[in-house]
C-alpha cells in the first residue's frame, strides 16, 4: 500500500473513505473509534460525554447524515446551565429572564455599558464581549473548572468557536421574549441505536484495509520512505499520516527530532477527562440534553441525560446520566480515586434533585488522557514551530491530537477530505 495511516479514529477512517484505495489503517484497539468510542457496562451505553453530530458546515453534515442513511435519527437539543438551583436556558446570555431581577439588571447593565478594553487573553475577552456580570455568574467560573487553569492565562485562538450573540437577543432573553443561540447545534443527529460509536462502524462497514490490535512501536524514514513497525510486523509507505496524539508520536519517532520542536511539544498543554456513567432503574430526565454547571461544588461541568439523545442507551424502563470531570495532564490516573469520583457525582446529582440516589443501579468510568486540547497563551507560537517541522519531514498530521486543535469529528471529517484530495494529487507533506 502507498498510504500509511496511523490511528483509526474518526480521522484516519474518514481520510480512508476520501482516499478509497491504496491505503491501509493501522489501529492499536481492538476496535476503532478512538474519542468517539462508545463504551457499554451491563445495557448501559455511553459516550466519551456528550457527543453529537452537529456541524456549522452544511457540506460536511449532509454527508455525515447520508452516511448514515436511516441509522440515525434528528433531534432537539434541550441543554440547560444549572444555576444557584435552577434552570438558565443555555446559551447563558440567551437565558437572562430566568435569573433574580436584580441579577437581570447587573447583567444588562454590564453588558450594555461595558468599557473593559480590547482583549489580550481569554478572560478578557469575556469580560469584553459579555461585560463582568455575565462573565462573572458563568462564563469565568464555567471555563476555570473545563479548562483548569485561569482564563487570563488562555489565548483568544478559541474563541472564534463560540458565536457572538445579537445585542438585541440579549435584551429580549432578559426580558422573556424566547431566543435562541448556537443555532447551528439546535438539532442534532445521533445514532438510533450503539451510541455515537455508530458513526465509526458505519465507515469501518465501507473500508478495507484495516489492521486492528496493531500498535505503532517505531517509525523511521529511509530513503525518502517509511518504514512503520507495529507488535506485528513492519510496513513501507511512500506517505505517512499520523492521527496520534502528537505526545505519543514522538516517541515511536526514530528521527533526530530537534530540541526547539521537541521543546514546543512538552509545552502544550492538554486537559484528560474522566467520565462517570450513573445508570438508574427509572426512565429520567426525557426532556433534557445536558447541564452545564459553573458551581465549584460540582464534580462535573457538565451531565449530559441518556434519554435526551437516545432511549436505546439504557435498557428498557432505565436511564443514566453521564458527567464529564476534567483534570489537568499532570494528574496522574493513580492519584484518582475512581470511587470517590463516582460517589461525588452521585452525591451531587442527589443533592441538587436530579436523582434519587436509591434509584441507582449501575455505575462505571473511565479516563480519557488527551480529551481537550488548551491553548495557552503560547500555543500558536508552539504549533508553528511543530508544524514547520512534520512539514519538512513531509509527515502528515491529521486530527484532533495530532494537530492538537480543539475540533469535533465533524471538522476531523472535513480536514481528512482535504488532506485526501491532496494526497491524491500527489502533493507531498502539504499543512491542511
Ligand atoms: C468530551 C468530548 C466531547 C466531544 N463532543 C463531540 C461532539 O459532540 N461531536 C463531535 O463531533 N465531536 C465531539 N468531540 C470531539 C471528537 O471526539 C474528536 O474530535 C474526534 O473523535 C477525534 O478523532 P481523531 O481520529 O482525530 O483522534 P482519536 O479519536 O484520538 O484517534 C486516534 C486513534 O489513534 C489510535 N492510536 C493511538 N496510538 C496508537 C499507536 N501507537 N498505534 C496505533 N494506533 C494508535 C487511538 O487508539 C485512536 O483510535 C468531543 C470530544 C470530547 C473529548
Amino acid at each position: 500500500m502507498t498510504i500509511g495511516i496511523l490511528g483509526g479514529g474518526i480521522s484516519g477512517l474518514s481520510l480512508a473513505y476520501f482516499l478509497g484505495s491504496d491505503y491501509e489503517i493501522l489501529e492499536k484497539n481492538k476496535n476503532c473509534g478512538g474519542l468517539c468510542t462508545t463504551f457499554e457496562k451491563n445495557g448501559f451505553l455511553y459516550d466519551i460525554g456528550g457527543h453529537i453530530i452537529f456541524s456549522s458546515d452544511k457540506d460536511i453534515l449532509n454527508f455525515e447524515v447520508e452516511l448514515m442513511g436511516d441509522k440515525v435519527e434528528k433531534r432537539r437539543r434541550s441543554n440547560k446551565i444549572w444555576y444557584k438551583g435552577r434552570f438558565v436556558k443555555y446559551p447563558f446570555e440567551n437565558g437572562l429572564h430566568a435569573l433574580d431581577k436584580e441579577e437581570i439588571v447587573e447583567c444588562i447593565k454590564d453588558y450594555l455599558q461595558n468599557n473593559n478594553l480590547k482583549p489580550t487573553n481569554l478572560k478578557e475577552w469575556f469580560l469584553y464581549t459579555f461585560g463582568n456580570a455575565i462573565s462573572e455568574k458563568y462564563m469565568l467560573p464555567y471555563n476555570e473548572k473545563i479548562w483548569k487553569i485561569d482564563p487570563a492565562l488562555m489565548g483568544m485562538e478559541w474563541v472564534e468557536r463560540i458565536p457572538k450573540p445579537p445585542v438585541e437577543d440579549v435584551i429580549k432573553s432578559a426580558i422573556g421574549i424566547e431566543t435562541e443561540g448556537y443555532t447551528h447545534q439546535l438539532y442534532f443527529y445521533y445514532p438510533k441505536t450503539g451510541g455515537f460509536q455508530t458513526l465509526i462502524k458505519t465507515f469501518e462497514e465501507k473500508l478495507n484495509n484495516i489492521h486492528r490490535n496493531e500498535e505503532v512501536a517505531s517509525i523511521e524514514k529511509i530513503n525518502d520512505k517509511w518504514k512503520v513497525e507495529t507488535n506485528k510486523g513492519i510496513y513501507n509507505y511512500e506517505d505517512l499520516v499520523s492521527t496520534l496524539p502528537i505526545f505519543e508520536l514522538v516517541k515511536i519517532l526514530k528521527i533526530k527530532i530537534p530540541p526547539e520542536v521537541l521543546k514546543a511539544i512538552q509545552n502544550l498543554r492538554y486537559n484528560s477527562m474522566a467520565v462517570v456513567l450513573v445508570g438508574l432503574n427509572k426512565v429520567k430526565h426525557e426532556d433534557l440534553t445536558a447541564i452545564y454547571v459553573p458551581d465549584k461544588e460540582s464534580p462535573a461541568h457538565r451531565y449530559c441525560f441518556s434519554s435526551g439523545f437516545s432511549k436505546s442507551l439504557s435498557p428498557e424502563g432505565c436511564s443514566s446520566i453521564f458527567a464529564e470531570i476534567t483534570f489537568n495532564s499532570h494528574v496522574l490516573k493513580e492519584e484518582i480515586a475512581s470511587q470517590k469520583i463516582i460517589d461525588k457525582t452521585v452525591w451531587w446529582l442527589t443533592k441538587e434533585g436530579f436523582i434519587d440516589k436509591n434509584d441507582v443501579c449501575e455505575t462505571d468510568i473511565k479516563y480519557i488522557k488527551y480529551a481537550y486540547p488548551v491553548y495557552d497563551l503560547n500555543y500558536t507560537k508552539n504549533i508553528k514551530i511543530i508544524y514547520d517541522y512534520f512539514d519538512s519531514i513531509k509527515l502528515h498530521l491529521l486530527g484532533r491530537f495530532a494537530q492538537f486543535i480543539y475540533i469535533n469529528s465533524d471538522v476531523c471529517i472535513k480536514n481528512a477530505k482535504a488532506l485526501a484530495n491532496k494526497l491524491k494529487q500527489g502533493v507531498k507533506g502539504v499543512k491542511i
